[in-house]
């Protein structure tokens, strides 16, 4: 029998309200398994709070074929030190082959701290898994991520160590449909969480976003360099359109708007309906994290811009005077 076996999913949870993130990390881990059919891998969800059973259910609805519940007062808020504990004892106990952990503020804190307490390699922020199916016995995880700023993609395996570990950002994956009649099994874990807490809060402070969460728009109005002195211009047109704003990278630095409206590589990953790039190059940088949207308008002077590569719809043209062409449009419906 194997020793490790199983891709588990880290299923962050605050408050009750899962992120979809550890739902996409479950539809990808699926597709792993798929592969794994001979080895009858598991897709297993861990869900850590204080009274986390409840949230089971739902987690099994999106595929997971196990849920893993550890309830622990200790660990209803987000705790490095607690986390990091419970999840270790869930490694030592379960011996899982891959763990799969959301990009998100929390994973980034913690992935690199359980990874080291396993002794195992990480690879942060990855945009794509395989499986190396060459010797069906040994399943290898290919993870691909962006280096040199974006400009090279590797590919990274951890052969020697488990579990294989891989943090991966939100909208990244795709959350797919589950067949119907999927069923899965809920398992209590109990931990001991021992020790005096390392760090104590001493206030909550809830941070105010200058907008709508742009991961969750459906519509993306994307501002770049080229037109964004018309910053003001493009949230009247996107109101009407129904649209929310965003930017890149470019206009975050140049003081224009604000970090959590950036798209892009160190900005955040989208998967809208509808991206329009007005006045947007298309660096490599920028494009990872919007180029997995349904439907790509690209805005732009320059008929070479890179954007156009990616584009469902290109127009050449003045950025202002399109999006004025719009807004008369879409007041004249
Ligand atoms: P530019 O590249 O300057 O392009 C402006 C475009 O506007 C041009 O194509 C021009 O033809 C066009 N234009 C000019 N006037 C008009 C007009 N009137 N109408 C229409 N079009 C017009 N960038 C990100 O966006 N997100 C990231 O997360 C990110 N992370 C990075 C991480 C690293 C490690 C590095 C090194 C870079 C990163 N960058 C990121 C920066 C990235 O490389 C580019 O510099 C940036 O995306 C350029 O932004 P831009 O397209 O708005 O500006």
């Amino acid at each position: 029998m194997r020793e490790f076996k199983d891709i588990f999913v880290f299923v962050e949870q605050k408050n009750g309200e899962i992120a979809n993130v550890g739902y996409e990390l479950i539809s990808e881990a699926r597709k792993i398994t798929a592969q794994l059919k001979n080895l009858d891998y598991k897709v297993v969800g861990v869900l850590l709070g204080d009274s986390v059973e409840s949230l089971a259910e739902q987690v099994i609805a999106k595929g997971a074929d196990k849920v893993i519940c550890v309830s622990n007062e200790k660990l209803k808020n987000y705790s490095t030190q607690y986390y990091t504990d419970a999840l270790m004892a869930v490694i030592d106990h379960y011996k899982p082959d891959g763990f799969l952990i959301g990009a998100t503020v929390l994973g980034r804190d913690l992935a690199p701290r359980l990874a080291a307490r396993a002794d195992t390699g990480l690879t942060a922020d990855a945009t794509m898994i395989e499986v190396d199916t060459e010797k069906p016995d040994q399943p290898l995880l290919l993870v691909t991520r962006p280096a040199f700023g974006g400009n090279l993609y590797g590919t990274i395996v951890c052969p020697k160590t488990h579990p294989q570990m891989a943090t991966i950002r939100p909208n990244v994956f795709e959350i797919c449909a589950v067949e119907q009649g999927h069923s899965g099994t809920v398992e209590s874990f109990t931990v001991e969480l021992k020790g005096a807490p390392m760090l104590n809060s001493v206030a909550t402070l809830k941070k105010e976003l200058a907008g709508v969460d742009i991961t969750k728009a459906k519509i993306i109005l994307s501002i770049g360099r080229g037109m964004q002195k018309h910053l003001d211009f493009a949230r009247e047109v996107a109101k009407e359109l129904g649209a929310t704003v965003a930017c890149s990278r470019a206009v975050v630095d140049a003081g224009f708007a604000p970090k959590e409206l950036q798209v892009g590589q160190t900005g955040k990953t989208v998967r809208p309906n509808i991206y329009i790039a007005c006045g947007i190059s298309g660096a490599a940088q920028h494009m990872a994290g919007m180029e997995k949207s349904d439907y790509i308008i690209a805005i732009n002077t320059d008929p070479n811009a890179a954007i156009f590569s990616i584009a469902n719809l290109g127009l050449v043209g003045d950025g202002k005077q399109v999006l004025a062409a719009l807004k008369t449009a879409l007041l004249n419906r």
